[in-house]
């Protein structure tokens, strides 16, 4: 199949099918900070035969099922967080007679599920960006396959988003990524298992064009959604070094090389503009990779912490972070090159006592963290985690309105427990309310009024509060409590607070802004037309 025949003898068919794309969501605040990148990014793989896709963002407001007309093409990307949703939204798609896709992180992992729960009459494997249009073309020809293999689609060829679509007054920031994959192997993270560890970087041009279309419309803050953004640490080039491993040492430097070229680019963008991404705490011991950081305007980053403990750090494969003073120098450390850290901090290992939160919660302030979330420990589907604890419960038949707990994404919001992994010595209860007690001291008013001393003007110390109380509020109250009317205050005030706190993080949109020296203003067009040959 290739670019011309969709081009061609698809459209008539095409223009009276109608895309739409949803990231479903069970609770919607009007306003939301980051952009949801993957929408904009699937619009741009939508053959342009098909008109603009409509796109549905339920974090903004839930999904008007009376917009489909039967032949329409719903896509759907879940999560295992609002796996839940996307199925009610299928199902409901698939009523009103619509093409029903799914795809995600989730669906990659569990395609049966999205089939039989969601209404879905194809899943996507994998990424999307070069098999949306065949996936496409199938639906307007009636005959999806039930399953896509997406699979792991190279930088280069990772599309930019359309973000002519983007209602651009219901986002804080925008989101670009600039690379896919992350090389580390923590027992409870996914992304390793499912992006792979083998880093793909996305080529600068590709992203630096994307950020100067941002910048005309008015973004000025961006998060670089990376897995991570720092793929090739100190450790890794002596580890090749030692080996004597040329072509490994080449193909490290080439991806470091690569790393301070965008960064390079980065640094001749609008001086007003701020970059957040995430990052490992290795690149706290690697001065010119901070300094980079630092002339790039990089000025956030998360930080994975997990645990303040040794113990903590090895029971979840994660021996590379340091614990006591050295975790506080190795935060600080990123202070020193004004690059301020969103820590995240896991509670409920096996390994944690009481005193551990209280401990966290000190550690976290004595750094200098910024910003931190406390999250509990969570068996993702995905994770070496879940695959042992799916295993130790092979003999446990509890069940919550008939879900098993090993398919806890299945139970209902307002019944599903926060804590599924049994400890040693706490209850369930009491890492909850331990963790919610974090939560509230980091993030009390007197707290959140010293740390925005980072910042200089009153505008920017009230925009600090402001996104603080926002991060809080979406976050730990929704997240953590247990009863419904927190929920819904929380939401509430969430919805307030994100309202006024947009109108500090936009700027005044430079419609002129011109591409760095040496970078055209599109990509090579016959690339793009290879992209969807197969
Ligand atoms: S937690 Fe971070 S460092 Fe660990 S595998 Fe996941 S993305 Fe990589």
């Amino acid at each position: 199949m290739s670019a011309k025949r969709l081009g061609t003898t698809l459209s008539y068919k095409e223009l009276a099918m109608r895309v739409h794309l949803v990231n479903p969501s069970h609770l919607s605040f009007g306003m939301a900070v980051i952009t949801p990148r993957w929408l904009y990014v699937l619009a741009g793989a939508t053959p342009r035969s098909f008109g603009d896709p409509w796109i549905t963002d339920e974090t903004l407001a839930p999904f008007d099922f009376s917009q489909i007309e039967p032949g329409d093409i719903v896509g759907i990307g879940i999560h295992t967080g609002n796996a839940l949703r996307g199925y009610e939204v299928g199902r409901m798609a698939r009523k009103h007679g619509a093409h029903v896709v799914f795809g995600g992180i989730h669906a990659t992992l569990f395609p049966d599920e999205a089939l039989e729960l969601g209404g879905a009459h194809a899943v996507v494997k994998g990424d999307g960006d070069l098999i949306w249009a065949i996936v496409l073309a199938d639906c307007v020809n009636g005959a999806p396959k039930r399953i896509y293999e997406g699979g792991k689609v190279q930088g280069a060829d990772l599309l930019p988003a359309r973000w002519d679509l983007l209602p651009r007054e219901s986002y804080m920031w925008a989101s670009v990524q600039t690379i896919r994959g992350c090389p580390k192997h923590c027992s409870f993270c996914s992304v390793w298992r499912t992006d792979g560890q083998q880093p793909r970087p996305r080529t600068s041009d590709a992203v630096i064009r994307e950020i100067v279309e941002l910048r005309r419309m008015g973004f000025r803050f961006i998060a670089l959604a990376d897995d991570n953004f720092y793929p090739v640490t100190l450790e890794d080039l002596a580890t090749a070094e030692r080996r004597k491993d040329r072509q490994r040492l080449d193909e490290l430097h080439a991806m470091r090389d690569e790393r301070f070229e965008l960064m390079a680019q980065l640094a001749k963008l609008p001086k007003d503009m701020v970059f957040y991404t995430q990052i490992t705490m290795e690149a706290a011991e690697d001065d010119a990779f901070l300094a980079a950081m630092q002339k790039a305007n990089i000025k956030g980053a998360l930080v994975g912490v997990e645990s303040v403990t040794a113990e903590g750090l090895k029971s979840i494969y994660k021996n590379f972070n340091v614990s006591g003073a050295a975790l506080v120098s190795r935060l600080q450390a990123f202070r020193n090159y004004g690059i301020y850290v969103l820590g995240s901090f896991i509670f409920g290992l096996p390994t944690d006592k009481p005193e551990t939160f209280e401990a966290t919660s000190a550690l976290a302030q004595e750094a200098g963290v910024t910003f931190a979330q406390f999250v509990m420990l969570t068996p993702f589907p995905g994770t070496l985690d879940f695959v042992s604890w799916e295993k130790s419960m092979a003999q446990d038949d509890t069940r919550i309105d008939g879900i098993p707990l090993t398919r806890h994404w299945l139970i209902p919001q307002a019944v599903r427990p926060k804590v599924y992994i049994a400890h040693p010595e706490m209850s369930a209860d009491e890492i909850r309310q331990r963790t919610q007690a974090v939560w509230d001291t980091f993030y009390s008013f007197r707290l959140v009024w010293a740390r925005s001393r980072c910042v200089k003007s009153l505008r920017a110390r009230l925009a600090f509060v402001l996104i603080s109380k926002l991060y809080r509020q979406m976050y730990a109250n929704t997240g953590i409590a247990t009863d419904s009317a927190r929920h819904t205050r929380s939401a509430r005030r969430a919805r307030w607070l994100a309202k006024a706190a947009r109108r500090l993080f936009v700027a005044t949109p430079i419609p002129e802004l011109q591409m760095p020296a040496g970078l055209h203003e599109h990509a090579d067009p016959k690339r793009l037309a290879v992209r969807v040959v197969t």
